[in-house]
């Protein structure tokens, strides 16, 4: 009987919903070996350093990729980068397939004056700083000023806005990582403006997030009544779709909810393209263009306004970091439906389609692209002996069982001080609790 190996690079939702895919597809005829490789000695990919604390239920996700990972057939290979660790070049003779699910993880620049100032970061910094990502432990977070500014009108962007936002001891429970949760309890932030460059009509936030917002209990979240009326009049001119329909709703809900004189507040604002950010040293100011929509276009009216602000993140979007021996395009893996033309290479998940979609949506994405992979088997498995002969020797692997022991470790640790969990930031302290 056929039994074929494939390597899965990126131990993300893509990764563990390629593997499920391929488990899934297993017949008398054809059997999978599955190895998935990543990076950090830690698993799950954003699901971990992506998800907002305050957000538990959508990590439940991880059950599922733990079960995934059970299989006698899946062998963990963690804390080894491809490209670093082991080039692509030595693991596609080993297999018959590899597929890369690295998702992608720098922040989309804004290109305007100012950026590079202290006190401007992108989301893909603070995300992982507050969610305990090794890489970003010593992420600048300046919160020593009242206001900060949110650029974006996405899911990442509301995320960001409400980990400024919320009380702090809201967090406490939750998987916020230490060092962040002690900097939330000092802040001085207490408003918080969230900046689209187009209207209500074309966010990109989704309903079940924004209909959160008029329920927070320490934050008053202020949208003004005649934008989203006026943006829902823009919409209506032609058939307004199911979605954006449910945005809406959701918007009025938020408009319409008096603001209770909390000391904390989150204010959206549209159709703002930043232009510059000014400061002497450090963040200062943000200038905004005003936009309007022409004939459904967005267009500069020409004038301005300003947003004095010491702390300016940008949620404008992710690329892929690029990994020696693949090609990328437009910040993402090049390839058709899944291929990497040419190669025994295949692709799933935020590498493949750029940061668009829920978890779920890598679980379709992966199905079609296994699929694929199917298809393009060759009659024969490959003999190209196994990649442990190439694995340098120097590093400490975390296999399913060490991730097992450090996973239960923090799940322990969070026990005792009632949360989900005590992140563990430290790389060299992460292999420790996988010996243990
Ligand atoms: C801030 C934020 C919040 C989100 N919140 C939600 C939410 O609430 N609900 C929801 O449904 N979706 C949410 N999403 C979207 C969801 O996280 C993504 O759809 C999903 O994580 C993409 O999966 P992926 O596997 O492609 O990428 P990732 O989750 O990024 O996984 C990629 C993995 O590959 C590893 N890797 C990268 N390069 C290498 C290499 N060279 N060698 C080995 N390993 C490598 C990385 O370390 C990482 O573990 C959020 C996304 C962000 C950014």
């Amino acid at each position: 009987m056929p039994h074929y190996k494939v390597a899965i690079v990126g131990a993300g939702p893509a990764g563990y919903f390629t593997a499920q895919a391929l488990q899934n597809s297993q017949s008398d005829d054809l059997i999978f070996s599955i190895d998935m490789f990543e990076r950090l000695p830690t698993m799950w990919g954003l699901v971990r350093s992506g998800v907002a604390p305050d957000h538990p239920k959508i990590k439940t996700v991880a059950k599922v990729f733990e079960k995934i990972a059970s299989d006698p057939n899946f062998r963990l290979f963690g804390n080894v980068e491809i490209g670093r660790d082991l080039d692509i070049e030595e693991m596609c003779p080993r297999y018959d397939a590899v597929v890369m699910c690295t998702g992608s993880s720098i922040g989309k620049k804004l290109g305007i004056p100012g950026e590079d100032l202290p006190g401007s970061l992108s989301a893909a910094d603070f995300v992982p700083w507050y969610n305990g990502h090794p890489d970003y432990a010593n992420v600048v977070v300046p919160l020593d000023g009242t206001t900060a500014v949110v650029i974006g009108a996405g899911n990442v962007a509301m995320d960001c806005a409400r980990m400024l936002a919320l009380d702090p001891s809201e967090l406490d429970s939750t998987d916020t990582v230490q060092h962040a949760l002690d900097a939330f309890h000092k802040s001085n932030v207490r408003k918080v403006h969230i900046v689209g460059r187009r209207g209500p009509e074309h966010a990109a936030f989704t309903s079940p997030e924004l209909r959160e917002l008029p329920k927070l209990e320490h934050t008053d979240v202020m949208i003004s009544a005649d934008v989203i009326n006026a943006a829902n009049t823009r919409a209506s001119v032609g058939e307004i779709d199911k979605q954006l329909a449910s945005n809406f709703e959701a918007f009025h809900l938020v408009a319409e909810k008096k603001p209770l004189g909390h000391p904390r507040s989150m204010e959206f604002h549209f159709l703002s393209t930043p232009k510059e950010i000014k400061g002497n040293g450090k963040v200062e100011e943000v200038i905004f263009g005003i936009n309007e929509v022409k004939d459904g276009k967005v267009v500069d009216t020409g004038n301005i306004y300003s947003i004095k602000t010491s702390l300016v993140i940008s949620a404008i979007g992710y690329e892929s970091l690029p990994i020696p021996g693949i090609s990328f395009m437009k910040g993402k893996i090049e390839n058709e439906a899944g291929r990497v033309l040419g190669t025994n290479i295949y692709t799933v998940g935020w590498a493949k389609r750029g940061p668009s979609g829920v978890i779920g949506t890598n679980k379709s994405d992966a199905s079609d692209v296994v699929k694929l992979l199917i298809e393009d088997l060759d009659p024969e498995p490959k003999q190209g002996g196994d990649i442990t002969v190439v694995l340098p020797t120097s590093i400490t692997v975390v296999d399913q069982s060490a991730w097992s022991k450090i996973n239960a470790a923090e799940i322990a640790a969070g026990e005792a001080a009632g949360k989900p969990r005590i992140k563990e930031v430290s790389k060299v302290r992460l292999l420790e609790m996988g010996t243990k």
